[in-house]
């Protein structure tokens, strides 16, 4: 697995906000990931926010796991604008993909939706997750660079949903 540079972190995230743009634009919630080869630079699929069950990242980790050997995935990095839940911390986990990078903490979002009905947010960080694997999931995040990016695509969103 190849060190990724804040170049491409910042990069790779941006491109990933895109796709959170996209699922917005299609009714969802404005959530992106991406799955980065070896290399650190071919994005080897995509995957916008589907519904509450079917985040970006856990639904991104599937597919992986059902195209690609774990020793490549060991070697992949998954890309999401925000970080993972628990949910999707654990299937990436299981898919067995070697690197996490986030654009912005759960903890800001979670001052966005607050008690949203459709985002009652589980406040376990991803690092917690990862370190009661057997397994290590390296994390990177939050990026700075970034961050206000991330949270500038789900502004007015919450909102706009009718929050309870
Ligand atoms: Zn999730």
């Amino acid at each position: 697995m190849s060190l990724l540079t804040d170049e491409q972190c910042t990069r790779h995230l941006r491109r990933a906000d895109g796709v959170a743009r996209r699922a917005m634009a299609m009714g969802r919630h404005p959530f992106g990931a991406l799955l980065l080869a070896p290399d650190g630079e071919t994005v080897l699929a995509e995957q916008g926010n589907i519904d509450t069950v079917n985040h970006a990242e856990s639904t991104l980790a599937r597919h992986a796991a059902a195209n690609y050997p774990g020793a490549y995935l060991a070697q992949c990095t998954l890309v999401t604008t925000f970080e993972p839940c628990a949910m999707c911390a654990g299937s990436i986990y299981w898919a067995g993909i070697g690197r996490v990078v986030y654009g912005a903490e759960e903890t800001a979002l979670l001052a966005l939706t607050g008690s949203h009905p459709e985002n009652p947010t589980l406040s376990l960080p991803c690092r917690e997750v990862f370190a009661r694997g057997q397994r290590a999931v390296e994390v990177i995040g939050p990026v700075p660079a970034v961050e206000a990016e991330m949270l500038a695509t789900h502004q007015g969103f919450w909102e706009a949903r009718g929050a309870a």
